[in-house]
């Protein structure tokens, strides 16, 4: 007979590690953590670049800790070396390279299959974040840009005229980050920048003004061609600009067939359904971390969901 886990986890970044920490501070006692890489927190290593401020109030989002992880700003470094540090703990069983696929409920048992095999518990929390699949654009991106056209600052080098799509933290950041090596121009349809957090706010309009980034806001991209292997950016207004290399930030997809395949309800905007508590129409299957947002979340905001759950799972009732 396999051991029916109390919880597994789908999904080791911060929703996910925020539940196994809480789930194992608070007393349930066969938890397991899987995660489909090869290390926790893929998000965090793949999108953020090396050094990055980490605010604790993402997009301007204050939040304030209410379980037992105690995240504080820092770095991506610094981040991860704290969520390291509360994995190491022995007590906590976590697969990694171990990627789920389905999950069936069958009486009160929910069966987690995954490329590893199948494992049994009686509460599973969803937690697999929405970079998964990058949002795109609405435009097709031709296929011979496709080494040029990207959503994180890999394949970036030095000396390039970049074009950074976007208008919250992460355009701002990529913007900046990039603007020490090469020529940048974030574009942003909206035409203020009013998304990122205050500190981001004053850092890109700083850099700005001293032409270290250039702004090309209040207007949208038509679509994009080739043109003598750059980037040819198509304005709506009829104008068009020549870039060795684009990078979209402009969030993640929700991952509609994965949720589907787990048993979970979706509204008719294709969003998760779940209740104060983050239950699904599934007794016992929870959702934690970005995607229980269609935009926004924050790794203060994931690690709470996983307090709440866990108190939930406990029978706590916690006033909202
Ligand atoms: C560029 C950038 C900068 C950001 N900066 C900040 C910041 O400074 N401060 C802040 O608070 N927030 C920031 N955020 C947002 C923050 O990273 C997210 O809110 C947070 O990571 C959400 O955590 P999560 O656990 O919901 O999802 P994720 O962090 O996306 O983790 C999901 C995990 O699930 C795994 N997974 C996916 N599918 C499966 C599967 N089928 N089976 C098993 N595992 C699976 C993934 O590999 C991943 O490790 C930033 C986001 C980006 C993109």
């Amino acid at each position: 007979m396999q051991e029916v886990h109390d919880l597994i986890i789908i999904g080791g970044g911060p929703g996910g590690i925020g539940a196994v920490v809480e789930a194992k501070t608070l007393g349930l006692a066969k938890v397991m953590l899987i995660e489909k890489t090869e290390n926790h927190s893929h998000t965090i290593r793949k999108f953020y670049k090396d050094k990055k401020r980490v605010d604790k109030d993402w997009q301007g989002q204050a939040v304030e800790l209410e379980g037992n992880v105690a995240f504080v700003d820092g770095t991506k470094e610094s981040t991860l070396d704290y969520f390291n540090h509360l994995l190491d703990d022995e007590l906590i069983e976590s697969r990694f390279n171990c990627e789920v696929q389905k999950v069936k409920k069958v009486d009160d048992v929910f069966f987690v299959e995954t490329s590893d095999g199948i494992f049994q518990a009686k509460n599973v929390i969803v937690s697999i974040g929405r970079m998964g699949k990058p949002n795109k654009p609405s435009y097709k991106i031709p296929p011979s840009l496709r080494s040029q056209v990207g959503y994180n600052l890999d394949n970036c080098g030095n000396g390039e005229t970049i074009l950074v799509v976007g208008g919250g933290d992460s355009a701002v950041e990529y913007a900046c980050e990039l603007s020490d090596s090469n020529d940048v121009t974030l574009n942003y349809r909206g035409a203020e920048l009013l998304r990122p957090n205050p500190t981001n706010q004053a850092i890109i309009y700083e850099y700005a003004k001293d032409e270290r980034v250039r702004l090309k806001l209040g207007i949208e991209i038509d679509n994009v061609e080739s043109e003598h292997g750059q980037v040819r950016v198509n304005f709506v207004d009829g104008t068009h600009e020549l870039y060795d290399r684009a990078i979209y930030a402009i969030g993640g997809t929700t991952p509609k067939d994965f949720l589907k395949a787990c048993g979970i309800t979706l509204d008719e905007r294709g969003e998760p359904i779940f209740d104060e508590n983050y239950e699904s129409e599934s007794e016992g299957l929870y959702i934690a971390g970005d995607i229980a947002f269609a935009s926004g979340g924050s790794i203060a905001i994931a690690l709470n969901h996983g307090y709440r759950i866990v108190n939930h799972i406990l029978g706590q009732h916690l006033s909202q």
